[in-house]
């Protein structure tokens, strides 16, 4: 039986460091699950562009991976710089909202432009304002339909579009902005497999993209990204309503304090694992590789501690979007995560609540894979949802084949744990469908003769389907 490369997956965010076809080529072949693309950076058609690179490369390497457009949802940034700006501590500088690509100081005042014209109704004189991820930090010292006064706090380096945070600040946007409908709208014309929600906070939010999703014909599954404390107050309601988790570091760990950061990720993992819906750790998992060829140690270990906690997806964003070291930093996730897999004591979860018959027997077949040598589950799925559960069990060391006859469906179990997905045509008897699909898994040579296979299948018996797990050998 062939090794999997490692059980967890790897989400690439593409920018310029990535984009080109060779690069998407390099990038599948060294096993990414999902492709990211992200709207705060992307426009239209870069997005038609890329997506139809992707597909095209993934279908012609037979390993198709899933596409997440990334909308911003109610998120603040700072406008277009033509080149990024130097910003001296007590030196003043006033939040404007229009265009400055190259901007002015008047009167000894910086003029910068953040992208949302109402902030003055919902900041006053003696709050904060964090630039770039809290690097900036900027006190408040006036407050008018206009501008903003602000007095920098400490020495920075200003660059282009940058994230603003209002830590405890309520800014009354709404969850799906016109910028998320109208990049919507281009992801499910170029069929994108997941949407990820910036900021969201509540179950509403889930329920009002959903509706938007399907009204204009998309089946596309909603992710969740969880990035403020509102968010983390109703992380219950979200887990819920939404498909999959995004535990979105970068701007958690300045909405939040900084302390509850590793308490949230761990109570969310496991909140996610317990009901059956895949999480992702995004953010800062190796920061450092945008520059530097090898990982700081403590970003090794958090890796590491990701992968331990039982995460379906670890995310990187800058390390290739513009990172200098893009496909290095993949093959770390790689190195480290299979080798952690690797010390992973094999056993099953058991915080998933499973409810249907045939859910539960997932349990045991899982449970016979791992006891057994040269052994996978193999199930048959058209919701998603058996695979969903398996991975959820987390049985390591045991491969996962999915087979699926739903189209699309083969590249979002991407995201899942553990799951190696196929898209097949399933045939009206359960016993050719399993054949067709052992013959497939022997052809791609994930299975060889001897390979025991456990699967949980339909079968007549007595003029009846029951439902059934069995023990077939690789012939
Ligand atoms: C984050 O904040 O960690 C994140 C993933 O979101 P974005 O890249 O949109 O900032």
């Amino acid at each position: 039986m062939k090794k999997l490369k490692r059980q967890t997956k790897v989400i690439v965010t593409i920018g310029p460091a990535t984009e080109s076809e060779q690069n998407i080529e390099r990038l599948i072949k060294d096993g990414v699950d999902v492709c990211r693309l992200n709207m705060a950076h992307a426009d239209h058609e870069w997005v038609r562009a890329i997506s139809s690179r992707i597909r095209a490369v993934g279908v012609r390497l037979n390993r198709e991976p899933a596409i997440m457009m990334d909308v911003k949802g109610p998120e603040i940034r700072t406008g277009y710089l033509q080149n990024e700006i130097k910003l001296k501590k007590d030196d003043l500088l006033d939040i404007v909202f229009e265009a400055q690509p190259v901007p002015p100081i008047l009167d000894d005042v910086w003029q910068i432009e953040v992208n949302y014209d109402k902030l003055p109704d919902h900041i006053n004189k003696g709050d904060t304002v964090l630039l770039d991820n809290g690097l900036i930090p900027l006190l408040v010292l006036m407050s008018s339909p206009k501008k903003i006064r602000c007095q920098i706090l400490q020495d920075s380096v200003l660059k282009s579009r940058r994230h603003v945070n209002l830590p405890g600040i309520e800014t009354g946007l709404p969850s799906l902005t016109e910028k998320d409908r109208s990049d919507s709208i281009v992801g499910i014309e170029c069929n994108h497999d997941y949407f990820a929600l910036s900021f969201t906070r509540d179950a509403d939010s889930i329920d009002l993209f959903r509706s938007f999703l399907r009204e204009n014909g998309s089946e596309a599954q909603i992710i969740a990204k969880l990035e403020d404390q509102k968010g983390v107050s109703n992380i219950d309601e979200i887990i819920s309503a939404s498909d999959a988790i995004m535990i979105a570091r970068g701007d958690l760990g300045i909405e939040c304090p900084f302390e509850e950061l590793p308490i949230i990720q761990r109570r969310t993992v496991g909140a996610c694992l317990a009901s059956g819906k895949p999480v992702i750790v995004a953010t800062h998992l190796l920061e450092s590789m945008i520059e530097s060829p090898v990982p700081t140690r403590a970003e090794i270990s958090d890796v590491a501690n990701a992968v331990n906690e039982g995460a379906d997806s670890l995310m990187l964003s800058g390390e290739t979007t513009t990172g200098k070291y893009p496909f290095k930093s993949l093959n770390i996730l790689n190195q480290v995560a299979s080798r952690i897999e690797s010390e992973i004591v094999p056993g099953l979860s058991e915080e998933l609540r499973l409810f249907r018959p045939k859910a539960k027997m997932l349990r045991s077949a899982a449970m016979l894979a791992m006891r057994m040598k040269h052994s996978a589950v193999l199930v048959f799925t058209r919701s998603g949802d058996l695979a969903a559960k398996l991975g959820a069990l987390r049985p390591n060391g045991a491969p996962l084949f999915a087979f699926t006859d739903i189209d699309g469906l083969h590249r979002r179990l991407r995201l899942i744990w553990g799951i190696e997905p196929f898209l097949m045509n399933f045939s009206e008897n359960p016993e050719l469908t399993i054949k067709n699909a052992i013959q497939k898994l022997k052809k791609e040579d994930w299975v060889e003769s001897g390979d025991q296979l456990v699967t949980v299948t339909n079968v007549f018996a007595g003029g009846k389907v029951v439902e059934s797990i069995q023990l077939r050998e690789v012939e």
